[in-house]
């Protein structure tokens, strides 16, 4: 693993205990596939979704990014999230 992979992998992992100690709350972060993936409440802001290449405003939906890398975060659907896992290939 890289030097700043460790360091992501030592992020999260202190992440997932700070969930321990706070015993979970709603809005908690969990990991899907290698993203860890939070359900967020609705925002003014508008976000283009990568699952239908739509922007919306408005609606509580799915922050989703690769373990380790939060910048990369984007904001989806909760339906499209859910319909990316199901369509995914391999
Ligand atoms: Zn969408």
């Amino acid at each position: 693993m890289s030097r700043r992979g460790q360091r992501a992998a030592d992020a999260l992992a202190a992440l997932r205990k700070d969930d321990a100690a706070v015993r979970r709350p709603a809005g908690v972060d969990r990991v899907e596939d290698g993203f860890v993936v939070r359900n967020v409440g609705t925002s003014d802001v508008a976000y283009r979704c990568p699952g239908c290449d739509h922007e919306f405003a408005g609606v509580p939906h799915v922050v989703a990014w690769p373990e380790g890398d939060p910048d990369a975060r984007r904001h989806w659907h909760t339906p499209c999230w859910a319909a990316r896992t199901r369509r995914r290939r391999r």
